[in-house]
């Protein structure tokens, strides 16, 4: 499983702390890959609640989540 792991770290910059450590945060029902991803700290699972409201980044420096409008979104 040598895989390319994605550009999880590409995120934006935390509002609290300015810190680069953070992880997007995903809704709905994860997939396997995105549950190992997480249990890596890579990510954070948001739970069932998929709305658009959600914030979608997470700072693992500080523990802020909160949104960007300029983050390009594929969904
Ligand atoms: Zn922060």
């Amino acid at each position: 499983m040598a895989e390319p792991r994605p550009p999880y770290h590409a995120g934006p910059e935390c509002p609290g702390c300015h810190a680069r450590d953070v992880v997007p945060i995903i809704y709905g029902y994860p997939s396997a890959h995105a549950v190992e991803a997480a249990q890596r700290g890579e990510l954070l699972i948001g739970g069932w609640n998929s709305d658009s409201h959600n914030p979608r980044w997470s700072c693992r420096s500080c523990g802020r989540r909160f949104s960007v409008g300029d983050v390009s979104q594929t969904s």
